[in-house]
């Protein structure tokens, strides 16, 4: 997942959303190793961000090497969540910081709980550059699952974080923000999505 550099429209262009993050003070050298990090996440129309992931059964180095390197990828991009489809990999694990708080990674979450209570509020997507969709989500979860050594962790989590969480679990199941935004907002998203792809010349 993302966070919202701006409030404008889904259809903006890549760049406009790189000079949004320039005025909020971002150096060259943060931009650029944005676009290097990005380079390396799935993106949309990418089949992985679609399958169904099978869950992580041994946690061993290199299971620890790729939850670090999702999280440098992540911070690198600027994001605030990161799931394994997102690298190409089909393993139910997530990674995620919020604020100023270590990064979290979790293997075969499940959700254990999940409020009646539930917020809209704008979501971006590493995986949909210039997508920005508003998503109805519970406002508390308590999630279980492994930590990267296979122990049971157990997360309360309200607002950003239970949010954050969610959208990540959602990719695990190969589920995408533009799946839960409202009939116009997807509709404005696919547009954005495929002129992107358009000027691209492939689905990256
Ligand atoms: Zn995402």
């Amino acid at each position: 997942m993302s966070e919202s550099p701006h409030d404008g429209p889904a259809s903006e262009a890549h760049a406009r959303e790189e000079e949004t993050l320039e005025q909020a003070g971002l150096s060259a050298d943060e931009l650029k190793a944005r676009r290097k990090a990005l380079a390396h996440v799935r993106q949309w129309g990418d089949p992985v961000l679609r399958s169904e992931t099978r869950p992580v059964e041994i946690f061993d180095e290199e299971l620890r090497a790729e939850a670090t390197r999702m999280i440098e990828l992540m911070d690198e991009a600027l994001g605030i969540g990161l799931a394994a489809p997102q690298v190409g990999k089909s393993v139910s694990l997530l990674v995620y910081r919020v604020g100023d708080a270590r990064p979290i990674v979790l293997a075969n979450p499940e959700i254990e709980y999940s409020s009646d209570d539930a917020e809209t509020a704008q979501e971006g997507c590493l995986s949909l550059a210039n997508v920005q969709v508003d998503v109805d989500r519970p406002v508390h979860v308590r999630v279980v699952g492994k930590d990267v050594t296979g122990e049971t962790i157990k997360i309360e989590a309200s607002g950003l974080e239970a949010r954050v969480i969610q959208h990540e679990m959602d990719h695990l199941d190969g589920v995408l923000i533009i799946d839960r935004a409202s009939k116009d907002q997807r509709r404005e998203a696919l547009r954005a999505l495929r002129e992107a792809e358009s000027r691209s010349g492939y689905a990256a």
